[in-house]
């Protein structure tokens, strides 16, 4: 029996991964959930999975959280930051799922990983923020650190049982988004709808926008240069609208490894809590006769400008990547608000790293004040072009 924390148990991921716990009651038990602000939702997974625990973002959360249980007095809530803290390191889990969005990720994955925890790790930010911090701290804390991401996971896939000084590359597979085929005009006058409607994948609203920009792929390439810690020069992203080949790798004599299957994300996050037992699932099957075509292509980097972005400051290193993340989800948060439109994002990303002294080395507080200044400088200039 593995028992589990899910941070971020109200969005696509946890939702996700409280269903394969569901169907596996003698393999998984909840011991700690926390969430933001979705009550009505937490309720209903409170009542199910039974948790001791849970933690959401705020004390009026909180309240309205207490006041809506039958059972008040047969789980613990805590709130805020260190409220969230608190339920990442509880001594009675084995393993945490890190699932919330954005940097609010950050802190509570480094709490699971000093508590001594294995962390299946979702919320990228993590990795992008602070990598170095992160896959440091869990070598000392002999934790594991397994993806959740598919193009993460089908990357450490296909590494298994394999001499890492064979490794030449790795190759990201990318969907292309919504917006793979409109032209550089046509994206001018893009909606937030036509954004959110990603063809192959259900997810989370800031990962879908981050998709339709690439900077999602961006993101994945600074995540994979800490989880496999490579050089950034041996990752590659191709486009892949298929979404059936999840990620690759080359070996040098030039074999290739590619990991496959049907888009959904409960595959990944079952191998992420059973690692390295695999389990049933009830799943359809990947049909590639009628799946047709695979294809592949570079991505246009003139018509998605992040994805350079992204890797410019993963290249850079230090807190250039912490910026780029904090002016994309403040970016982000405005094109949601209607406050900006879709090719804005990348110019203004553009123009806070532009702005940036990035520190080489950083501590956890320069990273946390890098994140900070990169949040202000976005929103000022989003306030001068609105
Ligand atoms: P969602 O937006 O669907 O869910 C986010 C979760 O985080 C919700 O439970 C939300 O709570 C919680 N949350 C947000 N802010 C806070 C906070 N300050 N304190 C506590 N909880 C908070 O996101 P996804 O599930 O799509 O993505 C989660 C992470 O996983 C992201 O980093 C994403 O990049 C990554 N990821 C997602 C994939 C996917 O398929 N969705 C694929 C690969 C990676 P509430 O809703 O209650 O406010």
């Amino acid at each position: 029996m593995k028992r589990i924390t899910i941070l971020g148990s109200t969005g696509s991921i946890g939702c996700s991964a409280l269903d394969v716990i569901g169907k596996n009651p003698e393999r998984f038990q909840v011991v700690a959930l926390a969430a933001g602000k979705n009550v009505g939702l937490l309720k209903k997974q409170i009542e199910k999975f039974k948790p001791k625990v849970v933690a959401v973002s705020t004390k009026e959360t909180a309240l309205k959280l207490r006041d809506s249980l039958t059972n008040k007095d047969k789980v613990k809530i805590f709130y805020n930051k260190e409220g969230l803290q608190e339920v990442a390191s509880l001594p009675s889990a084995d393993i945490v799922i890190s699932a919330i969005s954005g940097s609010a990720g950050l802190m509570p994955t480094l709490a699971a990983i000093e508590a001594g925890k294995d962390v299946a790790l979702a919320n990228k930010e993590t990795m992008v923020m602070a990598g170095e911090i992160v896959t440091k701290r869990a070598i000392k804390k002999m934790v594991k650190i397994i993806p959740v991401d598919s193009e993460h996971s089908a990357i450490f896939q296909c590494l298994e049982g394999h001499k890492r000084e064979n490794l030449k590359r790795i190759i990201l597979t990318a969907s292309g988004g919504p917006f793979l085929n409109f032209t550089k005009n046509e994206l001018k006058h893009v909606s937030l709808r036509q954004t959110l409607r990603h063809p192959n994948w259900k997810m989370g609203k800031k990962v879908t926008i981050d998709s339709a920009s690439m900077m999602n792929k961006g993101l994945e390439v600074i995540e994979a240069k800490w989880f496999f810690n490579l050089d950034i020069n041996c990752i590659d992203v191709l486009i892949h609208p298929q979404s059936v080949v999840h990620s690759m790798i080359e070996f040098i004599d030039g074999a290739f490894l590619a990991q496959m299957g049907i888009p959904n994300m409960k595959v990944p996050i079952a191998y992420a809590l059973t690692y390295p037992e695999r389990i049933v699932n009830d799943l359809p099957s990947l049909n590639l006769e009628k799946t047709g075509n695979l294809e592949f292509h570079n991505p246009d980097v003139k018509k998605f400008p992040c994805l350079s972005l992204a890797y410019a400051a993963g290249r850079c290193g230090g807190t250039a990547p912490v910026v780029l993340n904090a002016a994309d989800e403040v970016a982000v948060s405005a094109f949601m608000e209607k406050k900006i439109g879709f090719i804005d994002l990348p110019k203004i990303v553009e123009t806070v790293l532009g702005l940036h002294n990035s520190i080489n080395n950083p501590s956890l507080d320069d990273i946390l004040q890098a994140d900070l200044w990169a949040r202000r400088e976005t929103s000022k200039i989003i306030e001068r072009i609105m």
